[in-house]
């Protein structure tokens, strides 16, 4: 039996790896394995680096299973990664009760209302809130301040322009999710040396063919790049397949957000310890994520730094040219005390489709295995395990489970 895993993400990785065992299996890939996970590798001081920064945490179960499968547990490292908030300027960490206390943004009692939010969360049916706006939620559940000066601009980072779109279902379904918590901040995991190693161990003995696939129906068959294959395990982005495919499978009009993300190798860092900033004041970046202060510096040589931010395929951010973004990025870091003589180099990477957004009426879109069209199987971002989150666990839980579906439905166990 020929089976097609089009994308070299780590859900279509992790199905090929798993279905090689039973049947022939080739895997289509249009840019780099790994896909989101891909790393940039710095030549000058010999370092591989995610491209968009990426950690782990402790109930990533399909992950960390992996991991030791692919025997890397020994570089799997926790630590725990200090948060803090930028307002005009000044950054407040925000991981201990008492730094939650001291901080002068929000009033006493939203700080109280916050923390009863956050433990009730666990316990509610977040399905009931699907239909509803995160907006809307927020404000009628804790009110216009805590809507204002805590989560709009935590929702305007994590979904740039879209922030609006999503449903309040999401929040509660995340907040909850969230519980590797101890008194000093959360705890997460990275691999020493980076992910790209499991990307390449995961892609070991894998056939990968480096082009874009077009899938057609032959019959009972499919043809893609003129291979005739008896099953197909699409793992890229829905917007990315043939409308009239896509239609015949009866999959969903799911919007995809985009990610634009720069890379920078610096002299100087932004903070002594703190990994991930929010900024409450508008800017280009949402957030300001260094990684040098959660893995260890001399592992790099610099500090490494990433300005995180979301657009959509359409918006103005992600059509912006890298040059002109580079400028403007250089520009903003002089607000936090990073002058340009500081900076040893910076790349802008961008995902065209970097997740779904979450928005009103999401848990309908939610994509099963199986399609309409026998023998076509869908996997990945938009499977049940990457809600409420898009995550390397889920996304590798999905390709196990597709790859499980493909061997029943075709009797190979
Ligand atoms: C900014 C950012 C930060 C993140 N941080 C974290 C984190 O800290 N922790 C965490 O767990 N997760 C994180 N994630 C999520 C995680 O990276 C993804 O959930 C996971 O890597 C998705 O894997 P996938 O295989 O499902 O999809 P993808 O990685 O998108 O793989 C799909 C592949 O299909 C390819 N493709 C597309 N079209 C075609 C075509 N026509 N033919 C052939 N190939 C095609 C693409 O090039 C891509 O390689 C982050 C994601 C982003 C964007």
């Amino acid at each position: 039996m020929r089976v097609a895993v089009i994308g070299a993400g780590l859900t279509g990785l992790t199905c090929a790896r798993l279905l090689g065992e039973y049947a022939d299996v080739k895997v289509f890939e249009s840019e780099s394995a790994g896909g989101l996970l891909s790393s940039y590798y710095n030549s000058e001081r010999g370092y591989w680096i995610e491209k968009f920064y990426h950690h782990c945490f402790r109930n990533d179960e399909h992950l960390i299973e992996l991991i030791r499968d692919l025997r890397l547990s020994g570089k799997l490292v926790w630590r725990i990664a200090r948060t803090g908030v930028a307002v005009d300027g000044r950054i407040y960490p925000l991981n201990t009760p008492f730094e939650i206390l001291r901080y002068p943004y929000m009033r006493l009692m939203d700080k109280v209302r916050l923390a009863r939010f956050t433990l009730r969360a666990k316990k509610r049916n977040f399905i009931d809130f699907d239909d509803v706006g995160v907006v809307e939620g927020i404000r009628d559940e804790l009110g216009d301040e805590l809507l204002n000066d805590f989560f709009l601009p935590l929702l305007k980072s994590k979904f740039g322009e879209n922030y609006e779109r999503v449903s309040y279902a999401w929040l509660l379904a995340r907040v909850s999710i969230r519980s590797n918590r101890r008194y000093s901040g959360e705890e997460l995991g990275y691999l020493k040396g980076g992910f790209q190693q499991l990307v390449e161990r995961l892609a070991e003995g894998v056939d990968i063919a480096f082009s874009k696939a077009a899938i057609a129906k032959a019959g009972e068959k499919f043809a893609v790049m003129g291979e005739r294959f008896d099953a197909v395990v699409y793992t890229a982005p829905l917007p990315a397949l043939d409308r009239e495919l896509r239609r015949a499978a009866g999959l969903p009009e799911t919007k995809y957000q985009s990610s634009v993300c720069a890379l920078i190798g610096a002299e100087e860092g932004i903070t002594e310890d703190i990994y991930w900033i929010n900024l409450k004041n508008p800017s280009i970046f949402g957030a300001i994520i260094e990684h040098t202060n959660f893995m260890d510096f001399e592992d790099y040589g610099e500090h490494v730094i990433y300005l995180a931010s979301y657009s959509t395929p359409e918006g103005q951010l992600f059509n912006t040219s890298n040059d002109k973004l580079e400028k403007l990025y250089m520009k903003e870091l002089e607000r936090f005390g990073i002058g340009s003589e500081s900076i040893n180099w910076i790349r802008v990477f961008k995902a065209r489709f970097s997740g779904p957004i979450y928005e009103k009426g999401y848990l309908r879109k939610i994509t099963d295995y199986r399609t309409r069209v026998k023998g076509f199987y869908v996997a990945g971002m938009t499977s049940r395990h990457n809600y409420p989150e898009r995550s390397m666990n889920g996304s590798i839980r999905s390709g196990i489970e597709v790859a499980k579906v493909v061997m029943e439905d075709f009797g190979l166990v």
